[in-house]
């Protein structure tokens, strides 16, 4: 198992680091510093979004016309093809490679799109140069989504991030840089005249972003004693906390001032690519059930569906005939959890062990 696996730094905050988090002040120059690290690292414009959907719109919308097509990964998040949507442009989803959870040059084939958003899921990195030539040929743009992969670098050595027309980030919750909410793009060839995000963060969500490590800690100490995913139940249901899924897209709102000041920390000290460690289980159900059992909490797969989270899988009329990988692994997969250290997972990894699935 890789050491520096996925992710999630407010999920690992110390005691003193949720305090920090939950009372720390923010100030528009950290929003400042934030753009101009960003602007120098990835090499063009950038601007500091609510999340990474609100990014993802704005790389879109600055370099394709509305009605382009656009090729998603088969197996990703709701977010993904929100911001293709929002962009009024057309998600067309390609099957995924088994081993990297990517398309690859062969799922594209037969496949035509204006743009390409490449997500190097879970941290798995995109063979980029055949990538580069397929769009090259295919005359679409490239736009680059770091949610997973933040600080990651291509087989050629080029990091993430630098190789697109424009580049999306996302803070959000378990993310590679994770300050519970917030994003940023990069517009690197087409430099659009968009003003930076206006609106003043609602104080719903600010609160629940600085109190969320709080919540999350309390459910962690709950699981082990089989409430952990009652009491988070209750704090959706009570809207202390809101599922990342739910983060809503608002091109025009701004970050919480001290989520900035977060996220720069983070990215300064960014080490090699983060990886998110999954498994292809046979009998997850039951598998899941065992865990449960020894005391852990795994549920919240990335992804459960080819387009997570389930409940709004339907709305997005996933073509499920063309993406069978994708159908296939989202039934197998189950992720280790950003929250046990090594040491509290070793009980567990023996559990999982006996269901991975051999090829
Ligand atoms: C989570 C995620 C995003 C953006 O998430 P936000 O919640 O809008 O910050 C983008 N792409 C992928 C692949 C993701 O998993």
């Amino acid at each position: 198992m890789k050491k520096n696996y996925f992710l999630g730094a407010a999920a690992n905050y110390s005691r003193k680091q949720r305090l920090l988090h939950t009372f720390s002040i923010g100030k528009q120059s950290d929003i400042d510093d934030l753009k101009d690290f960003l602007a120098k690292k990835y090499d063009g414009k950038a601007m500091i979004t609510k999340n990474g959907r609100s990014a993802l719109t704005l790389a879109l919308r600055a370099n394709l016309p509305k009605g382009s097509r656009v090729i998603v990964n088969g197996f990703t998040c709701c977010a993904v093809v929100e911001a293709v949507r929002a962009a009024e442009m057309e998600p067309v989803f390609a099957d995924i490679n088994k081993k990297t959870l990517n398309f690859d040059t062969e799922t594209l084939k037969n496949l035509d799109g204006d743009g390409i958003i490449v997500q190097n899921t879970l941290g798995n990195m995109v063979d980029i140069e055949s990538i580069e030539r397929w769009a090259e040929k295919n005359n679409a743009v490239i736009i680059e989504d770091l949610a997973h992969c933040a600080g990651a670098s291509y087989a050629d050595g080029r990091e993430a991030g630098t190789v697109g027309a424009a580049t999306a980030l996302s803070f959000g919750k378990d993310k590679s840089i994770d300050t519970i909410s917030g994003g940023a793009v990069i517009f690197r060839t087409k430099i659009p005249k968009f003003s930076d995000p206006r609106m003043r963060p609602r104080l719903s969500d600010h609160l629940r972003e600085r109190f969320y490590p709080m919540f999350g800690a309390m459910s962690r100490g709950l699981t082990r004693i089989h409430l952990g995913g009652a009491f988070m139940k209750f704090l959706v249901l009570i809207r202390f906390v809101q599922r990342s899924a739910d983060n809503k897209l608002e091109t025009n709102r701004k970050i919480s001032k001290f989520e900035a000041k977060l996220a720069l920390r983070q990215l300064q000290d960014l080490e090699e690519g983060p990886i998110r460690n999954y498994f292809l289980v046979k009998d997850r159900t039951e598998l899941l059930k065992k865990l449960r059992e020894a005391g852990y909490y795994f549920e919240g797969f990335w992804y459960e569906k080819p387009v997570s989270p389930a409940r709004y899988y339907e709305k997005v009329e996933f073509p499920e005939e063309n993406c069978p990988v994708a159908v296939e692994v989202a039934e197998k997969i189950i992720n280790v959890p950003t929250f046990y250290t090594e040491e509290q997972l070793q009980p567990a990894l023996k559990i999982i062990n006996k269901y991975v699935e051999k090829d």
